[in-house]
Parts: C-alpha cells; sequence; structure tokens
C-alpha cells in the first residue's frame, strides 16, 4: 500500500495516479497522549492502521495525483540518518574533485560513521527546495529511503527486515564545503522524502531497485541499490547499535555516483522501481 499525506492533513493511499482519502481511518489510532511514545504516532501504529485503510478505501474519494499537494509520507520523524560513501562510484567521483568533495571521503562507512540531517529539513515532493546559501554549491544526492517501523536497539542484520515499516524515494540535498555534514545537510527543505511510503510488503528485496535522477530532463544519476557498498539490514543492526531506532525514523542509504549542482528554477525527476516517481522544484 502506498501511503501518503496530502493537502491540509489529510491521509491518502495512491494508486494508479489517483489518490483516495482514507482520512477517515485516522479513528483507528489510539488518541495521541503527552509525552507519548518516541516517534511518529502513524508509523508505530501501522498494524491498527492498514486494516481500517482497507475498510474505508471502497468508499473513499478519489483525487487525480496532479492536483494535490503531496507532504512528506511521514510527519514527525524523530531523525533522520545519513550513510555515507555506500556506492563505490560516488567515492571515486568525490576522490577525483577534491576542490568540490572536500568532505571527508577516505575510509569506509565503519570509519567514517553515520550522520544525522534535523527532522525540520524534512519536506514532501511538492514543497521547493529551497537554495539558502546561494554563493555555495548545492548538490542532489538521489537515495533509497528506509523507515522505522518499530523502536529498534542493538538488532541482529538477520532480524533487521522485521523493523521497516516501508520505503520512500529520498534526496539528501547537500551543501558541498568543509563544515560538519549535520550542518550541511540539515538546512530546512534539504531533506525530500516523496512521493509516499511504500509498505515493506510490497518490496520484498529492497537491494534490487533501479533508481535514476534527471535535472530539467538531463540524467544525472542512475544505479541499482545492489551496489551498496553497506546493505540495509547492517545498517539498521549498525545504527541501531549506537542510536535506539524509533517508529518514523528515516534512514536514507547513500548516493550513488553523478551527484552535482542545482539552482532555482530547476526541476528534479527522481523515481526508484517499486515505490514511484516525484518531480520537484528548486526555488
Ligand atoms: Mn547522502
Amino acid at each position: 500500500m502506498n501511503i501518503c499525506w496530502f493537502n491540509d492533513n489529510r491521509l491518502g493511499v495512491a494508486s494508479n495516479d489517483v489518490i483516495h482519502d482514507v482520512t477517515e481511518a485516522l479513528q483507528a489510532l489510539p488518541p495521541p497522549a503527552y509525552p507519548g511514545a518516541a516517534g511518529d504516532h502513524l508509523v508505530r501504529h501501522l498494524d491498527r492502521l492498514l486494516p481500517a485503510i482497507a475498510n474505508v478505501l471502497p468508499n473513499a474519494t478519489p483525487y487525480s495525483i496532479a492536483e494535490v499537494q503531496l507532504a512528506s509520507p511521514v510527519a514527525n520523524p524523530g531523525k533522520i540518518i545519513g550513510v555515507p560513501v555506500n556506492y563505490l562510484a560516488h567515492v571515486e567521483e568525490a576522490a577525483a574533485d577534491v576542490a568540490t568533495f572536500t568532505d571527508r571521503y577516505t575510509g569506509g562507512i565503519r570509519e567514517q560513521g553515520l550522520f544525522l540531517k534535523a527532522a525540520s529539513s524534512l519536506i514532501g515532493c511538492r514543497t521547493p527546495v529551497t537554495i539558502r546559501m546561494p554563493d555555495r554549491l548545492t548538490h542532489h544526492e538521489l537515495e533509497l529511503a528506509v523507515i522505522i517501523g518499530k523502536t529498534a536497539s542493538n538488532v541482529l542484520a538477520a532480524d533487521a527486515f522485521s523493523y521497516i515499516a516501508g520505503y520512500a524515494i529520498g534526496l539528501d540535498m547537500t551543501i558541498r564545503g568543509p563544515e560538519d555534514r549535520s550542518f550541511r545537510k540539515s538546512l530546512d527543505t534539504y531533506s525530500v522524502l516523496g512521493p509516499w511510503l511504500v509498505t515493506a510488503d510490497k518490496i520484498p528485496d529492497p537491494q534490487r531497485l533501479e533508481m535514476r535522477l534527471l535535472v530539467n530532463g538531463e540524467l544525472r544519476q542512475s544505479t541499482n541499490t545492489s551496489k551498496m557498498i553497506m546493505p540495509i539490514a547492517e545498517q539498521i543492526a549498525w545504527a541501531s547499535s549506537f542510536y535506539t531506532l524509533y517508529p518514523g525514523d528515516i534512514i536514507m542509504t547513500g548516493t550513488c555516483e553523478g551527484v552535482g549542482p542545482v539552482n532555482p528554477g530547476d526541476t528534479l525527476y527522481a523515481e526508484i522501481e517499486q515505490i514511484g516517481a516525484m518531480t520537484v522544484q528548486v526555488a
């Protein structure tokens, strides 16, 4: 099932260019309580929500996807975890252009560690990425985004998939330069998630997905998730050995070669097999 937030906090299910308004299904969720459990309330209770959606779907009002505003499919992630240097060809392109890629690209993921992007940087695909530092390079990084579904601490890689709620297309927008990654990747609008959350049951093998990104119609990035250096299960196991993962936490699983600059007026088009496609404007 493809789950999204659209227009004014409406819950939707997307299929075949149509979004069905299933907001009524939210009544199946327990009322949020303060301070409540950590994480995203809807993702935490996805098990309760999905049967309720199935009940209301036959009578749900349809909207054309083209006419709705799509927000981030995860409303309140606790954290966005980034995995650096996870595709060899991207590491090599960075090594070949040290003037642009002043980030640390030497050493593997386990030497570099993970990084965190501020949750406040998150937008959906119908909100423009807004350049905040026009005198600096902003790059696009296309990534498969994994959304955690259950609280996870010190989990084994062999069990990791049972902690995944679903998947989405992620854009890890990045200012190039010498500052800490968390600074350069956490600007408002610099994390895009969309177009919807595809529940994990629909993607049995997320390590075999074609993905690509175009800027103004020109192909920039193209790869397959099979090329990840550290696979998703290992990312979850490793991340959960440092950070407790909560429902709604997002892991951006790394980008491939072909990253490059974006400027106001550009149009990004990103697609990942079995998830869908999204168009994102740059302002
Ligand atoms: Mn990245």
